[in-house]
């Protein structure tokens, strides 16, 4: 069975003590081993679990935590406390660890043995206050980290362990993220504005824009023939108009956007670049603003933002990660329009151009119509609904001046109601958890963006565990949430976030 991060390891670590002697010290390693290898076997942990051995003092716990940050295969680390180790042993490799952490309080059996138990399973069974002493100690020095509780042979944890490595995945592809910004955001819009030294700081990503005249030249220069073989691609793998196919009056478009998707592609690829962000206000000697090519680059796993918007841009390459191997995608979204019919709201979500066609099933057409914006030839773009999904989410980053808030809500996509014969535009329709109003009035207290990444792979939990790992800020709207709880969160949020972050 191949995993979805099959290049990629989590550490399992146990925890134990040379008190117990050789014999125990056996059985000990032969259980975790045994932990460890059916998470590994498990299809709900997208990762290899590779177990090391125990660990029993202070020396060899900070060189294993040392050892997992110096390994870039090393997503993360899962500790056990199979029997009792003191937690003094565990100050300094705590803190020295920079990896993302899963404490996992388990034990070797399901059932308590009643009839046979003896002092010497007492001995060796002690996950239940052996783990306590630990967490005491990670809390006390405010390790941020997942807690995972129950037995390996329960679904309902290998499926948060399996979550947990997702975040964990989405931690590291921010933090190995290059993002080209082809010229700046578009002007006077505030949210797209952001302090991106703070977000190198914070998710690791490296945030730098090139003047778009870079990226013309590149698309001056692509070769006829890898034109040739990219639009037959296209005609291939899409419902294509007739006015743009081989010998029609419109072919020339579809040419000009798969030079731009030759052009973009290389010019990532040579920055070692796995999102970028375009502008239409900005858009220098490009013929068309790019819609099939940014589309079809999210398809492929980049990250974007329209209109300078690297923050979404930074999501969307998180949500394609975290997602990888489940069904869905991910892709730039924005809140359009709404049906406010009362009781069956739905929001209309699209963008001019630019919605990743991983949020489909269906063959999108390949059409090319006028934009009213951007000043430029009439652009290539997919059209398609997204796929009915419940349980999605939209999450947008905004800056709020002293930290980045995360704000997320759980939406049912749904099929729209209605054909949409005249919207030229892929786009995805969805109805809001709790429900439409206090969702949207829970977003709009929690100031989000009007853009965002929807995410119909990676789910809500994935997101948590990326925001707690970053210790970013996440306002989660879902079934759950109510107008005065929400805006009490908000509030609360506002000092804990400053407090957090030190006087
Ligand atoms: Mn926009």
């Amino acid at each position: 069975m191949s995993k979805p991060y099959a290049d990629r390891e989590v550490w399992f670590f146990t925890g134990s003590q040379d008190l117990y002697g050789p014999e125990t010290l056996e059985q000990v390693a032969e259980q975790s081993r045994e932990v460890a290898r059916t998470l590994d076997a498990s299809a709900d942990v997208p990762v290899r679990v590779v177990w090391k051995p125990v660990l029993k003092d202070a020396g060899a716990i900070r060189r294993a935590m040392l050892d997992a940050n110096a390994d870039d295969r090393v997503l993360g680390v899962i500790t056990w406390m199979h029997t009792f180790s003191p937690a003094k042993m565990w100050i300094s490799g705590l803190d020295a660890l920079r990896k993302p952490l899963l404490h996992l309080h388990t034990q070797a059996n399901v059932e308590l043995p009643w009839a046979d138990i003896d002092m010497d399973f007492m001995n060796l069974n002690q996950a239940a206050h052996g783990d306590r002493e630990y967490a005491y100690l990670a809390t006390r020095l405010g390790v941020a980290r997942t807690t995972v509780v129950g037995h390996v042979s329960n679904p309902a944890v290998t499926r948060r362990v399996g979550t947990w490595v997702r975040g964990a995945a989405g931690w590291a592809a921010t933090h190995e993220l290059t993002l080209v910004r082809f010229g700046d955001n578009m002007r006077n819009v505030a949210v797209t504005e952001g302090d991106k030294t703070e977000a190198e700081l914070r998710f690791g990503v490296s945030v730098n824009t090139w003047g778009v005249n870079d990226l013309v030249a590149a698309v001056e220069a692509v070769d006829e023939a890898a034109v040739d073989a990219l639009v037959a691609e296209y005609e291939d793998l899409y419902d294509v108009a007739p006015e743009l196919r081989a010998g029609a009056e419109r072919h020339e478009s579809l040419r000009y956007a798969a030079r731009q998707e030759i052009a973009m592609e290389a010019f990532l690829v040579e920055r070692g670049a796995k999102a970028f962000t375009t502008n239409f206000e900005d858009l220098g000697g490009l013929r068309q603003l790019p819609g099939l090519a940014v589309q079809r680059l999210m398809g492929k796993g980049y990250g974007f933002g329209a209109e300078g918007d690297w923050k979404t841009a930074v999501l969307v390459r998180a949500a394609k990660v975290m997602g990888e191997g489940l069904p869905g995608g991910a892709s730039l979204m924005e809140d359009y329009t709404y049906d406010l019919t009362p009781g069956s709201e739905l929001i209309l979500g699209a963008h001019m151009l630019e919605i990743c066609p991983s949020l489909t099933t269906s063959t999108p057409r390949v059409e090319i119509h006028p934009l009213g914006i951007g000043d430029r030839e009439d652009p290539v773009r997919m059209v398609f609904d997204a796929d009915a999904t419940p349980g999605a989410v939209v999450v947008s980053l905004a800056d709020m001046r002293d930290r980045f808030r995360l704000t997320a809500n759980v939406v049912d996509v749904v099929p729209p109601t209605h054909e949409l014969p005249k919207l030229p535009v892929a786009r995805a329709v969805w109805s809001p958890r709790p429900d439409f109003t206090t969702s949207a009035e829970a977003w709009l207290t929690a100031g989000g963006a009007h853009h965002t990444v929807m995410s119909t792979a990676a789910g809500v939990e994935a997101f948590e565990v990326f925001a707690n790992i970053a210790r970013t800020e996440l306002l989660v709207i879902d079934e759950d949430t109510t107008r005065r709880g929400f805006a009490d969160q908000v509030r609360w949020n506002q000092v804990y976030y400053r407090v957090a972050q030190g006087l």
